[in-house]
């Protein structure tokens, strides 16, 4: 059994218009499924707006979801409230974007640790003291600045209290939405590093939310990639990385600077993502595509299998792919 299972999951959200207007969707999240196996690193990844922060909110439940289900160890979360939510809520923790605001000034380290430990644990007083100070090492941070406040620290700390304050509750499943594009280059290295390390002694499952493909590539184990609402490919990073069947992951990993020279070129996507409120007929990459045929305008793609374990929505891709320089 998987440790995350999510199923046709779908996020609308309501769009406000004229009161006598017809009531209006915003679908973020449109049929979406993906598994993450216990020890996995799972990487969403998308251009801003494809959906991939209304997955991270429906996951954790700050969001309802429209339909579909959600699967934490075994217990349906999507329809939880209340008393059984707060309980469940130990199993999946979330690492917010912004380091600077997901803290409380008011609060220092260690009420912010000690918040998580009363409400998730049985352990004394004393016994929640030594395990903050376990937290503080385990996120590389010296345990005797528990007393100070989030403003005495550094963007990358703060980051680091934030994973801290997550792993606090033990939970099964890390839920890391964009988390090091706050920080400066130099730094994200690192809390990626802390995340490739405590994922392989805790064996938590973490599902890595990122725009940039180069950063998802180094962490993740398998790669989904999202376009307005749906996921258009997933497959193991390396054979995804290497050989992208969907011409938008073809394009965003043409992007990403590399040593070696990348299979696909450099490709150019023309325009912008359109507006989910009125997304293109057919595929709904169509109107950015190079490829892009009348059955593509018409008809939308489905996921299917390609090559084993390699899914992707695209009419025209084959076994060995259809991207070369010279078409483009
Ligand atoms: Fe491009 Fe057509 Fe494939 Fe969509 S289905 S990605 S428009 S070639």
């Amino acid at each position: 059994m998987a440790l995350l299972e999510v199923k046709n999951l779908k996020v609308d959200y309501p769009v406000r218009g004229s009161w006598l207007a017809k009531r209006k969707f915003l679908h973020a999240v449109d049929d979406v499924s993906f598994t993450v196996d216990h020890g996995e690193t799972v990487g969403l990844v998308g251009e801003s707006g494809c959906g991939k922060s209304s997955i991270a909110k429906a996951l954790v439940r700050l969001e309802t979801p429209a339909s579909g289900n959600i699967h934490i160890a075994g217990e349906d979360i999507s329809l939880l409230k209340g008393r059984a939510l707060r309980k469940a809520r130990k199993k999946f923790q979330m690492v917010f974007q912004d380091p600077y605001g997901s803290l409380n000034p008011r609060l220092s380290i260690q009420s912010t640790l000690d918040e998580v430990l009363s409400l998730h644990t049985a352990l004394s007083k004393t016994e929640r003291f030594v395990r903050m100070q376990e937290l503080m090492s385990l996120v590389g941070l010296d345990p005797g600045q528990l007393g100070r406040y989030p403003h005495e620290f550094s963007g990358g700390q703060r980051q680091r209290i934030g994973i801290a304050r997550a792993l606090a509750a033990e939970p099964d499943l890390l839920i890391a939405d964009e988390p090091v594009s706050a920080l400066d280059v130099s730094v994200q290295a690192s809390i990626i590093n802390l995340l490739k390390e405590l994922q392989k002694t805790t064996r938590i499952g973490l599902l890595f939310i990122a725009h940039d493909l180069a950063v998802v590539e180094h962490i993740s184990d398998r790669i989904l990639v999202m376009y307005l609402g749906r996921v258009v490919e997933s497959a193991k990073a390396e054979e995804l990385c290497s050989r992208p069947r969907h011409p938008y992951s073809a394009a965003l990993l043409s992007a990403v600077p590399t040593l070696e020279k990348r299979s696909a070129g450099r490709i150019k996507l023309s325009g912008d993502v359109p507006s989910p409120l009125d997304p293109p007929g057919g595929c709904a990459f169509h109107p950015r595509c190079p490829y892009a045929t009348e059955k593509c305008r018409s008809c939308r793609p489905e996921l299917r299998e390609i090559a084993p374990g390699h899914y992707t929505a695209c009419f025209h891709a084959s076994e060995n792919g259809i991207f070369s320089c010279e078409k483009i």
